[in-house]
């Protein structure tokens, strides 16, 4: 493996003497040398760089080149060594100060430095490593492992936002629930190795089919849902045809129209003026989910939200019994 230092130095020492003191300790192949912030992004830029070594002292306030080191997620963990003259007190806890892992002189040994250097790159190669795992792990906190989809709460954590978005903009979206029709029957006909894999092809085709900034997910078992971001009803509705389509293609790959593959879909819109949350977003597609299954299946329905019942005439009976029954 190689390992390269990036060193920086503006003025003191000469450049090389910290370049070769660098070197002998053995740890690293090769030294770059930058005398300016704008070197230093470029050669980040274009090399994996393992520690950057910088001789500091005075008139060497860093430039933004110390900022981009810590925002940018590919650098932060960067081991960032401090150089300074001996004795000098002021830029040794500066360097500190703006995160340096830790300060050594152009004089320290080169046994001590070879040793320091090693700890630094060991443990930065640590937090590298549990950062990577830790965003590995929130991948899978919100992927299902079997389609590959977002699961169940991802799909909760993108209904929220995509509400609360659409509350702040009133721009309207769709949620779409999908639930395979007879699917038991292919379980129980095929088993369920089968039946995953009928499960998979969905999702591929689910994700084919829809736009990307639409958030398609497994919401559990062989139900499916889709947040579709800026859609109508009528352009949600076109969405569910062509997959309607899709999957009556994809059953006649895999059967040859032996069997028919087909899944109800329930619709609903939100354009923010109502109160709902994701409770009943779900409960209103679901609704028409079920109205799709009644009417036979292979269709869509859209939720139609029910117009309140208002008395056609005040009851003067009713209220003025009221009142008597109570006692
Ligand atoms: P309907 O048309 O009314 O939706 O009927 P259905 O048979 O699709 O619905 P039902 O709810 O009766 O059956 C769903 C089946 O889905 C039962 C369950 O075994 C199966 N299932 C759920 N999750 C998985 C899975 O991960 N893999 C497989 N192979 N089957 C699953
Ligand atoms: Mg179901
Ligand atoms: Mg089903």
């Amino acid at each position: 493996m190689t390992a390269t230092a990036l060193i920086i130095s503006t003025s003191n020492p000469p450049r090389g003497a910290l370049e070769q003191k660098v070197l002998k300790t053995g740890v690293f192949d090769r030294a770059i040398v930058c005398c300016n912030g704008e070197e230093v992004i470029a050669e980040l830029e274009k090399q994996t760089i393992d520690m950057i070594c910088w001789a500091f002292g005075q008139g060497d306030e860093p430039t933004d080149w110390l900022e981009a080191l810590r925002i940018n997620p590919a650098w932060a963990d960067l081991p960032l060594l401090v150089f300074t003259k001996e004795g000098d007190q002021e830029h040794r806890l500066r360097g500190l100060e703006l995160g340096a892992c830790d300060s050594v002189t152009f004089v320290t040994p080169t046994a001590e430095l070879a040793a320091r250097i090693r700890g630094h790159i060991k443990r930065s190669e640590q937090i590298s490593h549990l950062r990577n795992r830790r965003a590995e792990l929130a991948q899978m906190a919100l992927s299902d492992p079997l389609t590959g989809l977002g699961n169940r709460a991802s799909f909760d954590l993108r209904l929220r936002q995509e509400i609360a978005r659409s509350r702040r903009s009133g721009n309207s979206f769709g949620l779409m629930m999908i639930d395979i029709d007879h699917f038991k029957w292919f379980n129980d006909c095929y088993g369920h190795q089968a039946g995953d894999t009928i499960l998979k092809s969905i999702a591929e085709v689910l994700s084919e089919t829809v736009r990307d900034s639409d958030v398609a997910c497994r919401y559990g078992g062989e139900e499916f849902a889709i947040i579709l971001p800026g859609a109508t009803t009528a352009s949600a509705k076109r969405l569910a045809e062509r997959l309607h389509q899709a999957i009556s293609v994809l059953s006649q790959d895999l059967w040859h129209n032996e069997l028919a593959l087909t899944a109800s879909i329930g619709l609903t819109c939100f354009d923010g003026s109502r109160l709902a949350g994701c409770g009943e977003l779900i409960g209103e597609a679901d609704a028409a989910l079920y109205r799709a299954k009644d009417n036979g299946r292979n269709c869509t329905e859209v939720f139609v939200p029910e117009t309140p019942q208002l008395p056609l005439a005040f009851d003067y009976a009713l209220h003025e019994q009221a009142p008597l029954q109570a006692h």
